[in-house]
C-alpha cells in the first residue's frame, strides 16, 4: 500500500462521487445549457452571498481570469512573494495580463494591511498603476497557514480607500473555514472575487470556481473563452463539485487532525530542525545537515510513504481525503523507526 502525501490533488473520486457524476444531467455549457454546471454555479454564488460564479478547468485559470479582468497592461498587482499566482502559474500575470507584480515578504504567506498600504504606488507617471491585491488563504507555501480575518478586513479597508480590487486565491479556503469556524458569507462580503478549488481537499477530479458580482463574471466568461476554457458537457465534473460541497467540507477536520499526528511524530526526531506550525492539512518541515530533503523523501519512499522535497532541506506532506486513519498510523510508525 502506497501512502501518498505529495499533494491533496492526488485523490480519486469516491464511489458515491462517481455515482453523482454518472447520474448528472448535462448539456452544452458554452450555450449555457448544462443544468449541472448551472446548478453548481448558482449553489456556490449563493454560499458566498455573491451574485454569480463561473466553473473553470483549474485554479490557475480562475486566478488568471480575475487578474486579467482587474488590470490593464502595465498595472501592478500586490501579493506575497510565496503566492501561487506568482510562483506557480507559469508567469501568467505577465503572460496573460502584461502586468507587473509587487512582492511582499509576509509571515508564512500572509501579508498585512500596513505592508499593502506601503506598497501602493503614488499617482505618478513614473510608476506602475497599482490596481489589485491578491491574498491566498490558506497559504500553500506558508504550510497551510490561515489568515486572521481581522487582518483581511483591514486590508479590505486599504483597498477600498485606494480604489484597488481585492481577489482571494481560496484554493484551500474550506480548510481555513472549518479550522477557524468562519463562513463563506463573511468572505463573500469582503472580496471582489474568490477562487475556490474543488480538486484539493474537496477531492474532485477537475475544477475550480470563480465567484463575484454578475458584471465581473460576465467579463470572466469572455476571458475564459479566450483562454480556451469554455467546456461543453462538463456537467459530469460539476456534479462531482456539488457532491463534494455537500459531503466533503466538514470532514476536512480529519485531514487537519491527521496532519497534527504526523507533525507530532516528526517533532520527536532530532534530524528534524524545524516544523512550520501545522494549522490545516499541510506539514512543511526542515531537516538538519545530516540528511537532505531529496534523501529523506527517498527513504520515506522505501517505506511506501510519498512526500515532496520543496527545497534542498524542506519537505512537504499534505493530508487529504484518501488518507485513512490506518495510513496515518503506518506513517507515524515509519517515522518513529527512522
Ligand atoms: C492548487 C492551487 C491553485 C490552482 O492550481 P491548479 O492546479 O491550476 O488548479 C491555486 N492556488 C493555490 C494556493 C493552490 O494550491
Amino acid at each position: 500500500m502506497t501512502i501518498d502525501f505529495r499533494s491533496d490533488t492526488v485523490t480519486k473520486p469516491t464511489a458515491d462521487m462517481m455515482k453523482a457524476m454518472m447520474n448528472a444531467r448535462v448539456g452544452d455549457d458554452v450555450f449555457g445549457e448544462d443544468p449541472s454546471i448551472n446548478e453548481l454555479e448558482n449553489l456556490v454564488a449563493k454560499m458566498f452571498g455573491l451574485e454569480a460564479s463561473i466553473f473553470c478547468p483549474s485554479g490557475t485559470m480562475t486566478n488568471q481570469i480575475a487578474i486579467k479582468c482587474y488590470t490593464q497592461p502595465g498595472d501592478e498587482v500586490i501579493c506575497d512573494e510565496n503566492a501561487h499566482v506568482y510562483q506557480y502559474e507559469g508567469g501568467g500575470i505577465a503572460f496573460n495580463s502584461s502586468a507587473s507584480v509587487k512582492l511582499l515578504t509576509g509571515d508564512r504567506g500572509r501579508i498585512t494591511a500596513k505592508q499593502v498600504k506601503a506598497a501602493i504606488n503614488p499617482n505618478d507617471n513614473h510608476k506602475a498603476h497599482t490596481s489589485l491585491v491578491c491574498l491566498e488563504n490558506t497559504s500553500n507555501r506558508g504550510g497551510g497557514s490561515c489568515y486572521d480575518f481581522e487582518e483581511i478586513k483591514r486590508i479590505s479597508q486599504v483597498c477600498t480607500e485606494n480604489n484597488l480590487r481585492f481577489h482571494l486565491d481560496g484554493a484551500r479556503l474550506f480548510n481555513a473555514l472549518v479550522e477557524k469556524n468562519e463562513t463563506t458569507k463573511q468572505y463573500g462580503e469582503i472580496f471582489d472575487s474568490i477562487s475556490i478549488c474543488l480538486t484539493k481537499g474537496l477531492g474532485c477530479p477537475v475544477g475550480s470556481v470563480l465567484i463575484g458580482k454578475s458584471d465581473f463574471i460576465k467579463k470572466a466568461r469572455r476571458v475564459r473563452k479566450v483562454l480556451g476554457g469554455g467546456m461543453r458537457q462538463a456537467g459530469f465534473l460539476a456534479a462531482a463539485g456539488i457532491y463534494a460541497l455537500q459531503n466533503h467540507v466538514d470532514r476536512l477536520k480529519e485531514d487537519h487532525d491527521h496532519a497534527r499526528q504526523i507533525a507530532d511524530a516528526l517533532r520527536a526526531k532530532n534530524f528534524v530542525k524545524m516544523i512550520l506550525p501545522v494549522e490545516t492539512n499541510i506539514i512543511i518541515f526542515e531537516l538538519d545537515d545530516s540528511i537532505t530533503a531529496p534523501e529523506f523523501v527517498m527513504k520515506l519512499k522505501e517505506k511506501n510513504v510519498l512526500g515532496y522535497a520543496i527545497s534542498p532541506n524542506r519537505v512537504r506532506l499534505v493530508t487529504h481525503l484518501d488518507i485513512t486513519e490506518e495510513m496515518v498510523k503506518r506513517t507515524v510508525d515509519a517515522i518513529d523507526a527512522f
